[in-house]
Order: C-alpha cells, then sequence, then structure tokens
C-alpha cells in the first residue's frame, strides 16, 4: 500500500507540474498576444474615429463660418446694425440664419461689447458670451476666427466674423454646442461601439465634464482623479479596463483646455475571446484529468506488480515460497518479476538444501538426531504406544585403525540398510556410533531387537574387505518410559548402558539402574573421599616367569573396601570413574602406590617390577610422563620397576595422542603392555607400531583353555604370532595346571592367575613368594 501511495503520487506530481508549467506558459502568451492585439485594434479605432471627429468639426465650423461671413457681407444687414431704429431687421436675419445653420448661439456684440442682437432657441435667455480680445483680433485680421468656448458647463464652436463698414463696427458671433447628439453621430459613424466625452478644464485646473455619451456619472467622478496627459493611454473607468484616446479641439493656446475623450472596454473587446478562455479552461481540466488518470494507469503498471513482488516477497519471509506471474512481457516489470522468480526457486532450493543438512546426516544421508526426536514427537502425537530402539555399534575406534574414513562411512551406510528392512520407521543415525528407530507394535520388540543382533552375525562387505560388527541395543516404550522425545532418548541410552553389559547383548530401560545411576555419583564422591582415608588399597597378583619358575613382576590390582558399601570390585566402580574422569584420581593414586611399593620391596631386596592398570583418559593425558617421571625421582626407583597396562580401546580411542604418551613413557624406559588382548579389534599389525614389549592374552581365552579347542589354537597363535614380533606374551587368568602346560608347550612367557595366586595384599604376597621359593633372596 505504501510503495503504491509514494510512486504513483510522486509520478502524478511530477506530471502535473510539468503539465502546468506548459500550460500557464502557452495560456500567458496567448493572453498577452490577444489583449496586446486587442489593444491595438482599439486603438486604431479610436484613431480614426478621432479623425473622422475633426473632420465633422471642421465642417461645421467651415459651415458656421460661411453663414457668419455671408452675414456680415450684406449690405441690407450692415446698414440696419448701424441703424439702431433697424433692429428687426437684424433680429430676423439673425434668426434666418441661425435656423438655416440650426446654430445653438447667434449674436452680434458692438466695439462695447455690448450684446446688441441674439437668439435664443427653446425657452431662457438666449445664451451669449464675451468675445475674447485675442478672437477679435484674429477675426479682423483673417476675416474670421475660430474657438472652443465653455459656456455655463457646455461646450461650444465659437465663430466670430467682424462686420465691416470698411472697419469693423460689430462682431457676429455663431455658436454650436458640442453636444451629445454630435457624440453619437460620431460613434454612429464608428465601427466600434466607441464611447465620447467632451470635457474641459475649470479655473481651478480640474477637469469637468461637458457632455458623454454613457455613464455620465461615472464620468464624472472618472473627472476628479488626475487625467493623464498622453494622447492615448489605458485607464480604470467604471470598473472595466479601457482605452482612452484624447484629442484637444481647435487647436489655439488654450485649446487643450477643452477635449474629446473617444474611449472603448478592452474587457469589452475582449468578450468575444471568452469561449476561447472557456476552452481553454476545458482543455486545462481536460488534460488534468486525462493526465492523473493516465499516471494513474502508467504507476499502477509499474506499482501494482510491484506491490505482488512486496507480498510475495513477505510470504517467503514467513516461509510459502510462490512465483508470481509477470503482469506484461518484455519490459523492465517482467524482467524483475522473472528475476524475483528465481531467486524464489534458489532461496527455496537453498533452504530445502539446508533443511535437509540440518536433518540429515551428511555422512550418510540418514535423518540425523534432530529429525529423529522430531519423528519422535509425531509418534507421540499420532499414536498411544510404541517402542524406541537405540543400536550402538561396537568398537568404532578400533575400526577406524583398520579402515578409511570413506569405509567407515559405508559400513555405516550397509548397517543402516540393514537396519531399515526391520524396522517400520526409517532408520536416524543419532551420533556417529549410534542408529535409532521407532517400532510401532511394541510387542514384537523383543523379536525385532533378536532379529537385529542376528544381523550382525552376517559380516559387512565393504569395499571388498569382510567386517565384523557388533552391536548393542537400548529400548524403551512410551508412554512408559518417558513422553518426549528428549525424556526417552536419555533412557534409551541408559538402556544401550545395560545392554552392553548383558549378555544377549540388548535390555529395556529399567528405572530402577537409572535410580542407581544417581547413586553411582555419588559413589563416585565417596571413592574420591576414600582414595585419601585408606579405604583403596593394592591387592598384587604375581607373574610367573615360564623360563626361570620365577615372579619377577606383580599386576597391582585396587581394592575399595568402602565403609558404607563394604567390597566393592573394580569392575563396578572404574568404568564409571572413567566415564565421569574420577579415574585420574585413582590413577594418580595407584601410580604413587605401585611405585612406593615397588621402592619399598627394593629396598628390602625384593626385586619386583610393579605393574598398573591405566585407562582411557590416562593416555589422553600428555602431563602423564611428567607425574611418573616425578615419583620415580622421589622415590629413587628406576623405570624398568614400574609397568603400565593398557587395552587396545584405550589406545585406539586417540591414537595419535596416545602415540605421544606411549612414546614418551617407553623412551622413560618403563615396560608397557597391551591388556585384555583378543577382545577388541586385535591386530597385530598395528601393535606393531606401538612402543609396548608385551601383550597379555585375555583371561577369557585361557580360562577355557582346557576344554575349549578353538581357543588353544587362538592362544598359541597369538603366542606365535606375538613372539614374531619381538613381544613377550603374559597369560592372565590361569585357573588350572592343564592351562599351565598347555601355555608352557605353547611357549608362552609368563603366567597369572589363580592357579599360582590370587590378587593379594602386599605383605601376603611377600611370605607367598618366599616361601614358594619364587624368588631368591
Ligand atoms: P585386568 O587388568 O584384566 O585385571 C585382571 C583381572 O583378572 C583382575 O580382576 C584379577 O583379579 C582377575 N584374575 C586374575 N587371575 C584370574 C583367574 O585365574 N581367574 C579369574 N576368573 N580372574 C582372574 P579385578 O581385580 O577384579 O580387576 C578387574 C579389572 O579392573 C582389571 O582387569 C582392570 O582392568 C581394572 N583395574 C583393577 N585395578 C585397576 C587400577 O588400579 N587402575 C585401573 N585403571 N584399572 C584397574
Ligand atoms: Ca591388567
Ligand atoms: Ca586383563
Amino acid at each position: 500500500m505504501m510503495l503504491r501511495f509514494k510512486f504513483q503520487t510522486k509520478l502524478t506530481i511530477v506530471y502535473l507540474a510539468l503539465f502546468l508549467v506548459v500550460m500557464s506558459v502557452i495560456a500567458l502568451a496567448f493572453y498577452r498576444s490577444v489583449t496586446q492585439n486587442v489593444r491595438d485594434q482599439i486603438q486604431g479605432q479610436l484613431g480614426a474615429s478621432a479623425r473622422t471627429f475633426e473632420r465633422i468639426i471642421d465642417d461645421r465650423v467651415e459651415k458656421l463660418a460661411a453663414n457668419a461671413l455671408l452675414l456680415a457681407r450684406d449690405y441690407g444687414f450692415r446698414d440696419a446694425i448701424n441703424n439702431p431704429d433697424d433692429q428687426a431687421t437684424v433680429m430676423s436675419a439673425l434668426r434666418n440664419h441661425r435656423a438655416r445653420l440650426g446654430a445653438d448661439l447667434a449674436y452680434i456684440v458692438d466695439l462695447d461689447d455690448e450684446v446688441i442682437a441674439t437668439t435664443g432657441s427653446g425657452e431662457g435667455e438666449p445664451l451669449t458670451a464675451a468675445i475674447p480680445d485675442e478672437m477679435k483680433v484674429t477675426a479682423e485680421s483673417d476675416g474670421v476666427a475660430k474657438r472652443m468656448v465653455e459656456i455655463g458647463g457646455r461646450v461650444y464652436e465659437l465663430v466670430v466674423v467682424p462686420v465691416l463698414a470698411p472697419i469693423p463696427t460689430a462682431w457676429i458671433a455663431f455658436g454650436m454646442e458640442l453636444d451629445e447628439a454630435t457624440a453619437r453621430e460620431i460613434k454612429a459613424l464608428s465601427p466600434i461601439a466607441l464611447e465620447i466625452a467632451f470635457i474641459y478644464r475649470e479655473a481651478d485646473g480640474q477637469y469637468a465634464l461637458a457632455g458623454a455619451t454613457s455613464e455620465r456619472q461615472a464620468m464624472t467622478e472618472f473627472l476628479t482623479g488626475s487625467l493623464p496627459e498622453a494622447p492615448v493611454f489605458g485607464a480604470d473607468f467604471n470598473g472595466q479596463d479601457h482605452l482612452f484616446w484624447r484629442l484637444p479641439l481647435h487647436a489655439s493656446d488654450d485649446a487643450a483646455q477643452i477635449s474629446a475623450l473617444l474611449y472603448y472596454s478592452v474587457d469589452v473587446a475582449l468578450e468575444p475571446f471568452d469561449p476561447l478562455v472557456v476552452a481553454m479552461v476545458g482543455i486545462l481540466i481536460g488534460g488534468l484529468l486525462l493526465l492523473i488518470s493516465g499516471s494513474v494507469v502508467v504507476s499502477r503498471g509499474v506499482t501494482r506488480p510491484l506491490r505482488r513482488l512486496a507480498e510475495a516477497a513477505q510470504r517467503i519471509i514467513a516461509g510459502e515460497y510462490q512465483e508470481v506471474d509477470a503482469p506484461t512481457k518484455g519490459d523492465e516489470v517482467a524482467d524483475l518479476t522473472m528475476s524475483f522468480n528465481q531467486m524464489v526457486g534458489a532461496v527455496q532450493e537453498r533452504e530445502n538444501k539446508i533443511r535437509y543438512q540440518a536433518f540429515h546426516d551428511s555422512e550418510t544421508d540418514f535423518p540425523n538426531r534432530l529429525m529423529f526426536e522430531e519423528m519422535l514427537e509425531e509418534q507421540i502425537a499420532k499414536s498411544s504406544s510404541f517402542v524406541v530402539m537405540v543400536i550402538e555399534i561396537q568398537q568404532v575406534p578400533e575400526l577406524r585403525s583398520v579402515l578409511n574414513h570413506r569405509n567407515i562411512n559405508d559400513l555405516m551406510v550397509c548397517i543402516g540398510e540393514r537396519l531399515n528392512q526391520l524396522s517400520d520407521t526409517s532408520v536416524a543415525r543419532i551420533a556417529t556410533e549410534s542408529f535409532a528407530f521407532i517400532l510401532e507394535d511394541a510387542s514384537e520388540a523383543d523379536t525385532v531387537a533378536s532379529l537385529v543382533m542376528n544381523s550382525f552375525m552376517t559380516p559387512f562387505d565393504v569395499a571388498s574387505i569382510i567386517i565384523d560388527a557388533r552391536a548393542k541395543l537400548g529400548l524403551v516404550k512410551y508412554p512408559g518410559d518417558g513422553d518426549d522425545s528428549a525424556v526417552l532418548l536419555r533412557h534409551a541410552y541408559a538402556a544401550l548402558d545395560k545392554g552392553r553389559t548383558v549378555q544377549k547383548g540388548f535390555a529395556w530401560y529399567d528405572p530402577d539402574s537409572d535410580k542407581s545411576q544417581t547413586q553411582r555419583l555419588s559413589m563416585m564422591s565417596e571413592l574420591r573421599v576414600g582414595l585419601k582415608n585408606g579405604e583403596v588399597r593394592f591387592a598384587y597378583q604375581p607373574k610367573l616367569d615360564v623360563a626361570t619358575g620365577k615372579v619377577t613382576s606383580v599386576e597391582a590390582l585396587v581394592r575399595w573396601i568402602s565403609p558404607t558399601r563394604g567390597f566393592v570390585p573394580p569392575d563396578e566402580f572404574i568404568p564409571h570413574a572413567e566415564r565421569t574422569g574420577d579415574v585420574r584420581h585413582l590413577t594418580e593414586w595407584g601410580l604413587e602406590a605401585a611405585v612406593k611399593q615397588a621402592a619399598e620391596w627394593r629396598g628390602k631386596g625384593l626385586e619386583l617390577a610393579v605393574a598398573v592398570n591405566l585407562s582411557t583418559n590416562d593416555l589422553m593425558n600428555q602431563g602423564l610422563p611428567g607425574q611418573i617421571l616425578q615419583l620415580l625421582k622421589q622415590h629413587k626407583l628406576p623405570a624398568s620397576f614400574l609397568k603400565l597396562e593398557v587395552t587396545e580401546s584405550a589406545v585406539m580411542h586417540d591414537m595419535d595422542r596416545a602415540l605421544d604418551v606411549l612414546n614418551m613413557l617407553a623412551a622413560m624406559g618403563l615396560t608397557l603392555s597391551i591388556d585384555d588382548y583378543g577382545t577388541g579389534y586385535s591386530s597385530l599389525s598395528y601393535i606393531k607400531k606401538l612402543p609396548v614389549s608385551e601383550i597379555k592374552i585375555d583371561k577369557s581365552f585361557v580360562m577355557t583353555l582346557a576344554e575349549n579347542e578353538e581357543d588353544n589354537i587362538l592362544v598359541r597363535s597369538t603366542i606365535e604370532l606375538g613372539h614374531n614380533l619381538g613381544l613377550k606374551v603374559t597369560a592372565e587368568g590361569v585357573e588350572d595346571e592343564e592351562s599351565v602346560n598347555r601355555l608352557k608347550e605353547y611357549g608362552c612367557d609368563t603366567l597369572q592367575g589363580y592357579h599360582i595366586s590370587r590378587p593379594v595384599p602386599a605383605a601376603e604376597l611377600e611370605t607367598f613368594l618366599k616361601e614358594g621359593g619364587y624368588v631368591t633372596t
């Protein structure tokens, strides 16, 4: 709306302004030329009429003069004048002439300026006027004198001739009034309806009106103002613009005193042009309307599509992608619309891509955790019960040691596809090592879980590498185990924790064990206290050297006897300590205890190397070698008396960092062992890269040596391979004589197990070693 208003108004205003400027220029030019033209015409007409007027006056004066002369030369008349008794003759002659001329004045003055005869027209005293001396002089020299005179507010043409005998004896005066009839006569001769006024100047210099063709009152008033002296002038008269032509009558000394004013209204003259003005105003209004509607149409043509684009842009902000139809073709608006549509497409595509990326695992294209959470919420909204299964792939770090990143991704894709065949909903990869899916039928959950476990029995073929992958499962049911996706997933992971430890490899969420989770946390704080209080001690298990029958080293195994919990087996608290990071305190404590103990034994002449177990976190601790060096110095113990046992998975977790630490430790002269060999993704070829000198075959293979032929083969080949790599081999979990014999036969270097000795306190160990003759003292 805003847009339309602004643009349209702007356009209209600009058009309007231009139009008005052009129209005003035209109108002004038109008006000027018309008025000028009209004025010129009027002036011309006035001039022509003035000349006519002069001629008529001249004619009349000539006629008066001719009659006056005729009379003056008449003998009879001349005699009669000089004869006072013949007054009647004079009067009759005067009357005759006057009648013939239609004169208004006719009188005779004697040399003493006495009127001796006069005739009047109509009632009242006949008019006479004193004859000025200069007229008499002129009349005597020229035979006749003519002049305009004013008598009683009227203007007359006066003609004077002398009566000669032969010198002047009297003066004959004839006069004719310049009356309105005369004026009308002239007016009738003019092609325009001009007006005429006769004016004279009074003694006080003010002009007065003697007669006018119309508007006497207005003219009288007009004359009270100062009258311009110019022969032609324009002035406002009677409310209208008039053009005046001033005609001085009978140029003589005071001729200017009496004049005729010929005038004509310019406004009236302009009247014929009124229709033209109306037409022009009409054109102006019509033009304005056309212009406004035109600019509205034009700007609409622009603003409507712009408005639609703006609306479409608003919709895009709201997440609604819609293309806009181009209202026109081939113009800028169409181009803009096209670009806009292209942009809409591009934005939509990008958004789809971003959305896709946000909701999919970039490595495998499976739905990711975010998407799975949404799927869960949708499932919660639509169904009353279902089961969520979380599948964790085991030993991924170990797999990474033999497979490259691509292979791992391919493996994950294979696993995901296999899982997809067993699930109702699509499988999501919710973490690097775990998948999840929803089972709509809760009653089938156990079966499906078994099927999933089974599906991992078949190895995966990735880039022609046959891979054995293992999985552990955790299951939760809705609504029993949680109301929302977050709780369900957290509990599914808790179930998975349990699933890792049980034989069948999967477990349902157990609220009780979740309770023990919080208990475990409090256990960790108790452990920290216990480490300081002496609740934690080492038990030492001897390692028997097969070749010599002596014991040169022992493994230190932690024993925690809590005042509240009693004996807590290491497998129950160490995995938690590793998760919470508390294992660091245990390691610090253990290293010091072991070094101290070894130094003490050495002081007694008992040369026993002590092996301490390290966990994953310890291998990530770059400060560890420094700490150990410090301890060895402090207790003056040679490095060869301290051994360290690490598991493969601990090394694999972050091979580079672990190698840094291990290389430093080996360089310090410590002996390093690979613990629990055979349980992880064991590969001797990679162990070759590690600075270790011993592998310990896991007790799970050794304990069953007497019964299980397969284990015999495995143990035997492991021993051989280890030797080939220049490593010592220890077998742990030696529980019977039979195993001892076989291990000896296979060439095993060291034996460790209940059959030789259980892990025992230091003092007990000393007795055992001395009494058993395992040490030479
Ligand atoms: P491990 O390092 O494999 O230690 C050997 C385990 O096997 C010990 O269990 C030992 O008592 C047991 N064992 C020895 N001979 C036999 C046998 O003949 N038969 C049977 N069935 N078992 C035998 P333990 O002491 O319960 O320790 C369990 C695990 O706890 C250890 O496994 C080790 O990984 C961890 N651990 C123990 N002490 C520490 C420690 O101080 N620090 C760390 N980080 N881990 C420790
Ligand atoms: Ca060990
Ligand atoms: Ca072990």
